[in-house]
């Protein structure tokens, strides 16, 4: 499927692993990449989705927080509102283009890898990295309640410098019906 052919507006969004996104040659014009992005996802492409899908999807996969989008916003002279920012990032997510990682209380990163992975939290400068899928593996994971199933398991390693030598892992079990 082309993804340039994918102009039909009413079509409903997709799962964020289905949404086609040119991996053959990703220099060759990134903004209608974008724009088909948003369009395959059944967004339309208004001038803010553009701008901030043009900061999260034009370097390959982040992790960024509404507030360092906000900022990256400002100094490419996107005049966007931390309000605007935040409801579109809030529309990506919906719409399978962004996965929200939680690390830390209401600190929340949008990850632009919606593929299932795992992810290393520093503390100590609070970024968040991949951990790829396969090199985690978790067992005795429990038995999910009556009529629910295990839909993902998401592991977060957390990191600060090496004085103390501690890891802590949390592990945030999503159940589905
Ligand atoms: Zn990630």
């Amino acid at each position: 499927m082309s993804v340039l052919a994918s102009k039909d507006q009413d079509h409903k969004p997709v799962a964020g692993d289905h949404i086609p996104w040119p991996q053959k040659n990703p220099s060759s014009c990134p903004i209608s990449a974008v724009k088909a992005r948003l369009r395959t996802a059944g967004l339309r492409p208004t001038r803010q989705r553009m701008a901030l899908g043009w900061l999260l999807f034009a370097k390959g996969d982040r992790h960024v927080s509404a507030e360092m989008l906000y900022e990256e916003a400002l100094r490419a002279r996107e005049p966007l509102s931390l309000a605007t920012v935040y409801n579109t990032l809030r529309q990506f997510s919906e719409a399978g283009l962004l996965r929200q990682v939680s690390v830390s209380g209401p600190k929340t990163f949008f990850d632009t890898n919606v593929s299932e992975h795992h992810h290393f939290y520093n503390e100590d400068d609070e970024t968040v990295t991949d951990i790829p899928g396969s090199m985690i593996q978790v067992a005795g994971l429990p038995d999910a309640p009556e009529g629910m199933m295990i839909a993902s398991v998401e592991v977060i390693v957390r990191l600060r410098s090496a004085d103390g030598e501690e890891i802590e892992t949390k592990r945030v079990v999503g159940h589905h019906a």
